[in-house]
């Protein structure tokens, strides 16, 4: 979900796909709306004629979408080669199995479906774990494990033999506003804890650009990193002082924190302050302060997005 308004990038304009870099090119669904913002990226990965292409997050169950996913898999990389999903989350996975069943058609070579999650995975896709390489003609990609936006949320990083690495960031960091943490898949001391983790990749690995799966591509990743910090920061402590003020549940924090907010953002919001709730309540008596230093401070824990300057993104 998204904080229209808060972030570094609010001026962008909208975001329609195509070609990022030469090893990556991003087809929109058409799924726009307040939970997706532009729609979906599906991102079609590899170097054009190097071989067949790896597909990340194909998006809803959309005929136009699907065909113009494998026409550009197809045109460019001679077809696919694995679809690869960013977590579980309908908006980036319910297309896979279609997707996969007709490239598999149209060449006779099975096309797995790699996820975390066991039940999304199809023709034998295994797993993706910390640190596998995924086979990508003419570039390195490797999984990054980085829980927080959903239990199963993982990052990608796209290396080609020249040039700077690009981060696929699904959407644990979207083009527009912020992401969102649904509790209880998602906990925000883990957002955090992967929020750190990507800051030390983009530094470590010469990251120059972030491929999200809404919004647009965003340019220089350190600083969007940064503010999606300070944003779970300043989102934390509003729910630390509603409940200072007597709030004690999800709806009555939302009621404080975000007065008059949309009736149809007021779900995802109440997912988000149950996750900082639950955050609040993990640093029990020591209080928000003292937990700083752990790195999972009341920093940031935020929840996200659904802030009434805000547009939410999934659900
Ligand atoms: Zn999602």
């Amino acid at each position: 979900m998204s904080g229209r308004g808060a972030g570094p990038d609010d001026l962008a304009p909208p975001w329609r796909g195509g070609r990022v870099t030469p090893v990556a090119r991003c087809v929109l669904a058409t799924n726009p709306g307040p939970m997706t913002l532009d729609g979906t990226s599906t991102w079609v990965l590899g170097a054009p004629g190097a071989g067949p292409a790896v597909v990340v997050d194909p998006g809803p169950d959309d005929d136009a979408h699907l065909d113009a996913v494998l026409r550009a898999a197809t045109d460019e990389h001679g077809g696919v080669a694995c679809v690869v999903l960013t977590h579980h989350h309908a908006d980036h996975s319910a297309g896979a199995r279609r997707l996969a069943g007709t490239a598999a058609g149209a060449t006779g070579v099975p096309v797995p479906v790699r996820a975390v999650r066991a039940d999304l995975r199809v023709a034998d896709g295994r797993g993706l774990v910390d640190g596998d390489e995924l086979p990508c003609a003419g570039a390195r990609l490797t999984v990054l494990a980085t829980p927080g936006h959903t239990a199963d949320s993982v990052c990608l990083l796209l290396r080609p033999p020249d040039g700077p690495a690009a981060l696929l960031t699904g959407d644990t960091v979207l083009g527009r506003g912020t992401s969102v943490v649904a509790h209880p898949d998602g906990d925000l001391g883990d957002y955090l804890a992967t929020l750190d983790r990507l800051a030390r990749v983009v530094e470590d690995e010469d990251v120059d650009l972030l491929l999200p799966g809404h919004g647009p591509v965003l340019e220089d990743p350190s600083p969007v990193l940064a503010h999606y910090r300070s944003h779970r920061r300043h989102r934390v402590e509003e729910v630390a002082a509603a409940v200072r003020a007597g709030a004690t549940t999800p709806a009555e924090v939302v009621a404080v924190v975000y007065p008059g907010l949309a009736p149809e953002l007021r779900a995802p919001a109440e997912r988000s302050a149950a996750a900082a709730l639950a955050l609040l309540a993990g640093f029990g008596e020591a209080g928000l302060g003292d937990a700083e230093p752990g790195g999972v401070g009341p920093g940031d824990a935020g929840h996200s997005g659904a802030r009434a300057d805000g547009v939410g993104r999934d659900a």
